[in-house]
């Protein structure tokens, strides 16, 4: 567990699962109140009690735990932080809220779509309902000297997606929505596994863009500065694997041979394939995941389409 501050109030926490650094991040918020932006998975909770001690943050001085969507990387270790920290509401899409509650399908479900990934997430405990803020758009959390969580409904990675635009530094916390950011080569690759929503990410992209964020605070991972150029270029990158998978899919290529060919045509991913290619997560998420969810989208569209 490594600790970084990325501004004066705000503190990222490197929660490592199985030991892999720079992969998942935890956010600290520091005002009157304190708040978390992402728990990551419940196999590195302690990992992040850690570091709020580090931090010499009090548990109850935890005012909100508010997470992006109900990934178990992402708020898998929610129902154990919030035995913890007794006085912390969560913040979560409302249609994420009754799977936090009760989270048994979420977990089988993870399961089936993550194999031996879901056992180095871990399993995750329920939160008891009383204490879920089912969130909507634009509702606002305020934390104390300046600093606001403003909620962002950003919908296409998952039907339960919300960003957090913090008023303070302008920055926005981005979840799953603005990709995976490679922090060390300043690259961002798609995260875009099945049942992705191309068009309606995209929408929900605009919608950032029009933010005119300073910066971005990606859960994978850190700190990023040209914060609406990379959301474009994310775009541009999401329009470009929709193209590929297109005309793969008119070939009848199969995944693998996409997966080629999308690392042929994508300069960004050629940037950091040895790297993706090595590492024991990322070499399954984005080029066999993530691949998979934008061929799966392409063929809803075609199948959905009306016959002439
Ligand atoms: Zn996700």
């Amino acid at each position: 567990m490594h600790i970084t501050k990325i501004d004066e109030h705000i503190h990222l926490i490197d929660l490592e699962p199985a030991g892999i650094e720079d992969f998942i991040a935890s956010y600290v918020l520091i005002g009157k109140n304190v708040a978390i932006v992402e728990t990551g998975p419940a196999s590195t909770v302690q990992n992040l009690l850690s570091g709020l001690k580090k931090l010499n943050v009090k548990p109850e001085e935890v005012a909100y735990v508010a997470v992006s969507h109900i990934h178990l990387d992402h708020s898998g270790a929610v129902g154990t932080l919030l035995k913890y920290l007794l006085q912390a509401k969560l913040i979560v899409h409302q249609r994420g809220s009754p799977h936090i509650a009760n989270p048994e399908k979420l977990w089988a479900q993870s399961k089936k779509a993550l194999g031996r990934l879901s056992q180095v997430y871990g399993e995750p405990e329920p939160v008891p309902e009383e204490r879920i803020i089912a969130a909507t758009d634009y509702m606002t959390f305020d934390i104390g000297n300046n600093i606001k969580l403003k909620v962002i409904e950003t919908l296409g990675h998952a039907s339960h997606h919300l960003v957090y635009y913090e008023t303070l530094s302008q920055g926005i916390f981005t979840g799953d929505a603005a990709g995976i950011y490679l922090n060390k080569y300043d690259t961002v690759v798609p995260t875009t596994p099945s049942p992705y929503r191309l068009d309606i990410a995209l929408q929900s992209l605009k919608k950032l863009i029009s933010l005119k964020p300073r910066f971005l605070y990606y859960s994978h991972f850190g700190k990023a500065y040209n914060a609406v150029e990379k959301l474009q270029a994310y775009k541009k990158q999401l329009k470009l694997w929709e193209e590929i998978a297109r005309q793969g899919i008119e070939k009848g290529e199969n995944l693998r041979a996409i997966s080629n060919r999308i690392i042929e045509s994508d300069v960004a991913l050629q940037k950091v394939e040895k790297y993706i290619k090595s590492h024991p997560i990322l070499s399954k998420t984005v080029l066999e995941q993530s691949v998979e969810g934008v061929i799966r989208y392409v063929e809803r569209m075609y199948t959905q389409k009306p016959q002439p």
